[in-house]
């Protein structure tokens, strides 16, 4: 152990130096409080022996410091006190600023070495919960057969995953993959062949994939699920594809199979450029898709598709121009759905929880302002953005709503159409 020994006395540090190398330790030593600090910061400490009485900085207040440190980083490390005062009430003063222990001088070898002992052995017993309490991590992420995340995990990290292509604009792929014809191997072999083969696949799935930003998880019996972050679709597809000629190559025979002499995988994926108005669930949703199509193909295949998620846009107007305008231009991206009214707009609104509001400012019939103001009281629709085209800017401006944008009228509303953009992707 390196034990860091803090004493302003150069007699005893000579003393407890060979003390503590005589016991096979390696002693570093500080002769004050801010030299201790210094050599905390810059060498591996396991222990420290700390006088209290010092110039300076004190033995209590360096204590008070570094266990600061420690505690911002999670780490502890046993602190004995050495000291001249013998009273109760500095005993109590250790203790309380961090102290593990406390001895009065004058040191004896015999007692200074028993304490490190002791305190060696709650070093010990600490780093052993600290491992045990990491397996333990590491078993409730995992599923017990496969040794893969199981699905609570992988709902966790692809949630993460998903988040952080959304900030980075990054795209994203989903593979789901079964085992073909999996029920007929377990009846015709057993379940302990049965699982002997998902352990198979799933190790042959794992050795597939090369990045370790991959998400690979059992996904139900014979299902695993693998997310793939910034990955297009040919990327996806040269995955998948290699997944599928990995678990054929295991050559693991099944002879109750109508469709190979050998276990094959089906494989879908579904992959998403940018993930602006739709959510994970739906491009799982798209995968499994995907992995059916394979399946009617004739399984031991891939299937690999572009999901593009429609940003679903609420158009508010009675005219119906405004729709016919944005539909024109960027119908591969939205989903429109047409309000006629400023009621109708409130209940499609809270319904239909849009991505973004585009509002008509003389929506007949109704108040388009007062609409608005309504959108913003409803806690279902508040934070839904607006945007509005109306004949005078200036006049809506300065009407002070709780909007995102607003837009003159004309035919072709090449503003709107790019703020739209730069709102929703
Ligand atoms: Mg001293």
């Amino acid at each position: 152990m390196n034990i860091l020994i803090v004493e302003d006395s150069a007699t005893l540090r000579h003393a407890m130096c060979q003390y503590i190398r005589n016991a096979g330790h390696n002693p570093i030593v500080a002769n004050n409080g801010e030299e201790a600090l210094q050599l905390f910061d810059a060498s591996r400490v396991d222990m420290i022996v700390m006088d209290v009485e010092m110039p300076g900085l004190d033995g209590f207040e360096t204590t008070r410091l570094i266990r600061e440190w420690l505690e911002k980083d999670d780490l502890w490390l046993p602190i004995i006190f050495v000291t001249g005062k013998n009273e109760e009430d500095d005993l109590r003063k250790g203790i309380d600023v961090g102290g593990d222990d406390y001895l009065i001088k004058p040191v004896s070898e015999t007692i200074l070495l028993a304490k490190i002992r002791a305190m060696e052995r709650i070093i010990t017993m600490r780093n052993e919960l600290k491992r045990l309490n990491q397996s333990l991590i590491e078993l409730s992420e995992r599923d017990s057969l496969t040794r893969l995340f199981n699905r609570r995990t992988f709902d966790e990290r692809a949630e993460n995953a998903w988040k952080q292509a959304a900030r980075n604009h990054e795209a994203l792929a989903i593979l789901i993959m079964d085992i073909d014809h999996f029920k007929l191997y377990n009846d015709c072999y057993g379940h302990v062949a049965g699982d002997e083969c998902i352990v198979k696949v799933a190790d042959a799935i794992t050795q597939s994939l090369g990045r370790p930003g991959d998400i690979v998880a059992r996904y139900g019996g014979e299902e695993f699920i693998v997310v793939l972050t910034n990955t297009r679709e040919d990327g996806a597809y040269h995955v998948a594809e290699r997944i599928r000629q990995n678990v054929a190559a295991l050559n693991i025979r099944h002879r109750a199979s109508p469709t190979s002499t050998h276990i094959t995988v089906s494989i879908g994926g579904a992959v998403i450029n940018h993930t602006a108005g739709t959510h994970l669930r739906d491009q799982i949703h798209a995968a499994d898709k995907a992995l059916y199509a394979s399946k009617q193909a004739g399984r031991n295949r891939v299937t690999v598709k572009l999901f593009s998620p429609k940003v679903r846009i609420l158009v508010a107007d009675d005219t119906g121009r405004l729709a016919r305008s944005i539909d024109s231009k960027l119908k591969q991206y939205f989903a429109l759905l047409q309000a006629r009214s400023g009621q109708e707009t409130l209940s499609l609104a809270s319904r239909n929880r849009p991505d973004v509001i585009v509002m008509n400012g003389n929506l007949k019939g109704d108040d388009a302002v007062d609409t608005i103001k309504r959108l913003r009281e409803d806690s279902n629709t508040a934070q839904i953005p607006i945007l509005t085209v109306c004949q005078d800017v200036n006049y809506w401006q300065s009407l002070e709503l709780e909007i995102d944008g607003c837009f003159a009228d004309a035919e072709s509303p090449v503003e709107l159409i790019d703020k739209l953009n730069r709102l929703l992707f």
